[in-house]
Order: structure tokens, then sequence, then C-alpha cells
């Protein structure tokens, strides 16, 4: 039933109509009601009503048609309501689901999220046999930023990496915030060569940001990364550890940078 149909008869509805007009008519004739309204008329002298009386049974008929066609049209009215409520909830409960497992501060997905993709990208990796890498994204030299401007333009530099990060992802990719300052991406179906190639856009496009923390004053921060790909049958802790070393030793090798720890 669409909401359309509301207050707009279909051709469905004419047709019961007049059918069951028909239905009426042809029930009162072969009851001889016709007859009997015209003598009843006649016995107790209504001649107002003896010319109306043959047309009766067809007034009588259209009436109950009328009030059928009323009744459908309520019971359609309850069902449009019901189904408009019903998507209503589906939509605020889609919301408070995303609003649950989403970082208000990135945009990005949170902490929970993170351990359950990643736990569901290991299995299907192992299922079908694909490559499976990860990134993890931690911001330079943080805390002098947050001491020089204050914590507010920190957050600032955290919501701007968010924006980046969601930039450059692909379809399957997705983003993460781990922790204070630092971010994972999950990358499906991605060799660690491959995501080395994400990891440089990513760093890239942050470091071409500029901030502006006080007036005339801009700023370019900058990201260390680090990339590992899935060793099969490895545990998931085991997986973050590596993206993780992969991570200082970017770190260790100037900052700025990205780093793939090796497969071996
Ligand atoms: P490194 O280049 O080695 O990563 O140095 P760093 O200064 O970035 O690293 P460190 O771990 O010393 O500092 C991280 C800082 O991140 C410290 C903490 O105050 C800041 N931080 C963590 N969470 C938030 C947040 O939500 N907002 C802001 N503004 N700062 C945060
Ligand atoms: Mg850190
Ligand atoms: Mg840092």
């Amino acid at each position: 039933m669409k909401d359309q149909r509301i207050g707009s008869p279909s051709l469905k509805d004419m047709l019961i109509v007049i059918i069951s007009a028909l239905a009426c008519t042809v029930i009162m004739s072969s009851l001889h009601a016709y007859e009997r309204l015209y003598l009843f008329t006649r016995i107790y002298k209504l001649q107002l009503f003896q010319e109306f009386a043959v047309f009766l049974p067809a007034f009588l008929a259209m009436g109950l048609a009328l009030l059928y066609y009323h009744q459908i049209q309520k019971l359609e009215s309850e069902v449009t309501q019901r189904r408009q409520v019903e998507k209503a909830l589906r939509e605020s409960e889609q919301s408070y689901k995303e609003l649950s497992i989403t970082d208000d501060l990135t945009r990005l997905y949170n902490l929970r999220h993170f351990y359950n993709q990643l736990k569901k990208e290991i299995d299907r990796s192992l299922r079908y046999n694909n490559p499976l890498s990860l990134l993890l994204i931690d911001i330079d030299n943080f805390k002098q930023h947050n001491d020089t401007y204050g914590h507010m333009e920190g957050d600032k530099v955290l919501s701007c990496l968010g924006k980046v990060v969601r930039e450059c992802l692909r379809k399957t990719d997705s983003a993460y915030r781990y922790g204070g300052e630092e971010f994972t991406v999950i990358l499906p179906e991605t060799k660690g060569e491959d995501a080395i190639n994400v990891a440089e856009r990513i760093r890239q496009g942050f470091e071409a940001e500029i901030l502006s923390p006080r007036p005339n004053k801009a700023v370019h921060n900058t990201v260390s990364i680090g990339a590992s790909q899935y060793k099969t049958k490895e545990e998931l802790e085991a997986f973050i550890k590596r993206a993780d070393k992969a991570m200082y030793m970017a770190k260790e090798q100037g900052k700025n940078r990205v780093h793939l720890v090796e497969l071996t």
C-alpha cells in the first residue's frame, strides 16, 4: 500500500463500490424488495416516499458501498501511519547505533568497533585467503602543539586528521581513533606494499593542511605511520603490535614518514 492511495480511490476501489451496488440491487430485486416497498408506501399512504421507493434499494446499496470504502480508507491510513512510525524507529535505532561506534571529535569509528571489525576482517582473510593490512597513525610532536597552543587547538588537529583520513580511504577501508592521538586503518584485500600507498596519501594530505592556532600563524602538522600485513594464523594483538612497531620505526627514522614492517 502506498501513501498516495490515501484520499484517492483506485480503480479497484471503484470496481468494488460498483459491484457491491449491483450485488445489493440484484439481492433486493430477487427478494421483490421494490414491490414490497411500493406496497408498503401505498398501504400506509406515504405518498411522499412512493416516488422514491424504487430508488431506495439503490441508495441503500450505495450507502453500504460507501461505508465499505470509508472503512478501507481508514485501514489504509492506519497501516501507512504504522509504517511511517516503524521507519522512523528504524532510522533512529540506526543513528543511535552509528553514534555508539563513532568518535565525536574525529567522526571516525571508535576503539570498540575497531576490535570487532579487525576480528571480522581477520576471519575473512583466513577464510578466503585474501591479504589484509593495518595502518597505525600517530601525530608527531603533538604534546608540544598542545603545550604551545592549548588543548582546544590540539583538538582541531585531531579533527583535521580525521577529515584527511576519511578523504583518503577507499570503499572497503575503515578508519578508527585508536587512542588519544593515534588512529588505525583496516585495509582488507590489501598487501603491505599497497597499504603504503594509502598511508602515503594520508601522510601527504595531512602535511598539506594548514592550521592557524594563532592569528597570522600557519602551522603544518605531520604524522608517522606504521603498516603491517597480516600473517596467517597470527593473533590479533600480535598483528596490531607489528603495526605499532613499524610506527615506532618511522618515529626513530625521523618522523613524518611511513614504515612497513617486513612479513617474515
Ligand atoms: P611523538 O612525536 O613521539 O608521537 O610525540 P608526541 O608529543 O606526539 O607524543 P606524546 O605521547 O608524548 O603526546 C601525546 C599527546 O597527545 C599527549 C596528550 O596530551 C595528547 N592528547 C591525547 N588525547 C588528546 C585529545 O583528545 N585532545 C588533545 N588536544 N590532546 C590529546
Ligand atoms: Mg602517541
Ligand atoms: Mg604522537
